[in-house]
């Protein structure tokens, strides 16, 4: 009984295990194929200055346009692109396509305008052959040291310390400054903080969304921000969406701020719209 009971379990699994192995390999083919036909693009998501509300930066955020399955959200097919090593075409692509976009911008509108990028930590651990030109690349682009900013998740810091902290140095020896995202969801160490240098911390969207609900949540985002503050950290805070949020993190004297309540992600169109009307007012 148990027995058999067993055998039918394993079987389920395995066939399980069997369809969720071929949908990875069709996304791995589809994800090769709209590199060759360049269905990616990216969106820009404005990061204000919670002071002013103006616009300061810019964080470059990956789409997939695929032929019949429509616009795949990046959360669908980085972890795919990941594990089939094609975040490496991928990632080159993004960080190009946003530093061009960068240069394009900062003289077209003369604005002192930044640019976000994030980053797989798989590229971090393991650079590859790409990256080797980055550093060019960039200074092709004339941009000012800061102006360009890489995102990175926490848990890559648990792992691979070494070949990270040796990676972000390079970066930042090229004026590339480095973004803690998604804050206080990983399992790292505060002790991070201190020995890699990293010049933002960007609070993760779940301590913005809770911010209203009570004292312990407000206490929460104050003492992160004033840790932060400590420390020489510029503080962001993402998934900003009610004007309660960010009054509420301005009188913690959060310094950026990134959500619908100011802007959702952009077209390049919709973007160049948000700059002409900008540089007016300046
Ligand atoms: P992330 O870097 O934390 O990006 C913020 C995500 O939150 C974006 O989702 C953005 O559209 C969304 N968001 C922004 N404001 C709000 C808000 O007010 N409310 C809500 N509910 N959501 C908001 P998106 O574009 O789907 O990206 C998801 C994740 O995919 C990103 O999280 C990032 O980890 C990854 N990703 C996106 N683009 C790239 C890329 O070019 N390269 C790599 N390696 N990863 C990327
Ligand atoms: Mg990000
Ligand atoms: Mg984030
Ligand atoms: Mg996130």
């Amino acid at each position: 009984e148990a027995k058999s009971k067993g055998r039918n379990r394993w079987c389920f699994f395995s066939f399980d295990l069997h369809q969720k192995s071929v949908a990875r390999q069709n996304l791995t083919n589809d994800l090769r194929q709209a590199l060759l036909n360049k269905e990616f693009f990216l969106q820009y998501q404005p990061i204000v200055d919670l002071k002013t509300n103006r616009l300061v930066k810019f964080e470059a955020l990956i789409r997939w346009q695929h032929p019949t399955r429509g616009l795949v959200p990046p959360d669908a097919f980085i972890p795919v692109a990941e594990e089939s090593g094609l975040i490496s075409d991928i990632g080159d692509f993004v960080f190009k396509q946003s530093l061009l976009q960068l240069a394009k911008w900062r003289s077209q509108f003369s604005v002192d305008l930044m640019m976000s990028i994030n980053i797989s930590p798989y590229q971090l651990a393991a650079p590859d052959l790409h990256m080797v030109g980055w550093f060019d690349f960039l200074h092709k682009q004339d941009l000012p040291r800061g102006s360009v900013s890489l995102e990175i998740t926490e848990n890559i810091l648990m792992h691979h310390t070494e070949i990270v902290s040796e990676q972000l140095l390079a970066f930042r020896d090229h004026g590339i400054n480095v973004a803690l995202d998604d804050f206080g969801t990983g399992y790292s160490a505060l002790s991070y903080l201190n020995r890699l240098d990293i010049d933002y911390i960007k609070i993760d969207r779940s301590f913005v969304k809770d911010l209203a609900d009570g004292a312990m949540e407000k206490d929460l985002c104050e003492a992160i921000i004033s840790m932060a503050h400590k420390l020489n950290l510029k503080v962001i805070a993402e998934g900003i969406e009610t004007t309660e949020q960010a009054n509420i993190l301005q009188s913690f004297g959060c310094d950026l701020g990134q959500g619908y309540l100011f802007a959702k992600p952009l077209s390049v169109e919709d973007a160049e719209a948000l700059l002409a009307s900008q540089s007016i007012n300046q």
